[in-house]
């Protein structure tokens, strides 16, 4: 029997009957888009980050560009600014720059966090940069001491990245309230996963969240009077009725993540493969366990021999995509080698004990 590297159907297996209840609610409310689930998971979510303002939207890729926008429409960035961003995140975190007219600036990560390299951001910053987006990749919040500090000298936003990072702490505070704004992913398989597509903004300046809004919707700030060239994009009725279920289970998931990461991190003994390190235990929600080696291609080939399925996120940095080729030929020496060495291990929050002794065995004999 296959170990799957996540098992989606049985994480939310667990919620069964709840989200029955609460889909049943919406089917029967009459109301689909824009109603009361909406609103509640808006201050449910605003609420567990500790903002203001939670904005629900279509997806985390446009909350990050909806973010953007509003930034353009408020006069705060304008066409050909420079956003400042990790060079090995997802893609998304550079498409909703470009989307904009921004021009995406990418910063090498650290070795050993995988996140954005605090050290290097300055030494990017010129006339034209208005913003940084740090990453909270895999789970693991960024140095937002040092980032917001730099933000500050030199009066930039700063945008979080927080798909990955829900419930994540830096200090006292939660991944969503680190910064300017942030934007959310609710796609079925991060941490807070919707049953579809979903995403949030979450900010505490209000005349940011009313434009996010008003973008989102048109542009409409009123109904049937449009104050910008807006879009659709919008967290439907049902979506957010999940995500109210799955919510008041998120800390629960994150506890059993942590579990399987401190097993991983105290077991794996195998002078081949690095592990994640991390700085403080609630820093980290372990979206992904990312262990790191020169012999990736042959571990995972290994592992799937045996049994267990592994990912690599991601597999191809965004310098060397085809939709990005004016940066062919540009160079991110530790970006690249992340890329090249790095493998995803199962983790979730229904994964068994068992399975992970199993994965643990099976990376301490590879050889
Ligand atoms: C998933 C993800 C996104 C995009 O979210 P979608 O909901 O899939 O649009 C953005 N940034 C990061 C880091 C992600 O992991």
């Amino acid at each position: 029997m296959m170990i799957p590297f996540l098992d989606l159907k049985g994480l939310n297996a667990q919620y069964r009957d709840e989200l029955i209840e609460a889909c049943t609610r919406v089917i029967d409310s009459g109301w689909y888009i824009q109603g009361n689930e909406c609103k509640e998971f808006e201050e449910e979510f605003a609420q567990y980050c500790g903002t203001k303002y939670a904005i629900g939207v279509a997806n985390g890729l446009d909350a990050l560009i909806l973010i953007l926008r509003a930034y353009k429409e408020l006069g705060v960035m304008n066409d050909g600014d420079e956003v400042i961003v990790p060079s090995n995140t997802y893609i998304a975190s550079i498409l909703a720059i470009s989307q904009n007219n921004l021009v995406p600036i990418l910063v090498e990560p650290d070795i050993n966090t995988y996140l954005i390299d605090q050290t290097k951001i300055e030494e990017k910053i010129t006339s034209k940069t208005k913003a940084i987006l740090p990453v909270h990749l895999y789970g693991q919040t960024c140095e937002m001491d040092a980032i917001n500090e730099i933000a500050k000298k030199h009066n930039l936003k700063v945008i979080e990245d927080s798909a990955q990072s829900h419930g994540a702490y830096f200090q006292d505070k939660r991944s969503g309230n680190l910064g300017d704004a942030s934007g959310f992913s609710f796609y079925p398989g991060k941490n807070l996963g919707a049953l579809g597509d979903g995403g949030a903004v979450t900010t505490n300046d209000e005349a940011l969240a009313n434009t996010i809004k008003a973008l989102g919707n048109y542009g409409s700030h009123k109904k049937y009077e449009n104050l910008y060239k807006g879009v659709n994009s919008r967290l439907d009725e049902i979506q957010a009725a999940m995500l109210r279920v799955k919510l008041r289970y998120l800390d629960k998931e994150v506890e059993k993540r942590r579990e399987i990461a401190n097993y991983y991190l105290q077991n794996i003994k195998n002078e081949n493969i690095i592990l994640p390190t991390l700085r403080a235990e609630d820093n980290h929600v372990w979206h992904l366990f990312v262990i790191r080696t020169s012999k990736r291609d042959e571990l995972q080939k290994y592992l799937l021999d045996k049994g267990v399925q592994t990912l690599i996120h991601y597999p191809i940095p965004p310098h060397k995509q085809d939709a990005y080729k004016e940066w062919k030929n540009e160079s991110y020496p530790i970006g690249e080698q992340i890329h090249d060495e790095i493998l995803s291990l199962p983790i979730s929050g229904v994964q068994s004990l068992e399975d992970t002794k199993n994965i643990v065995e099976k990376l301490n004999e590879f050889i």
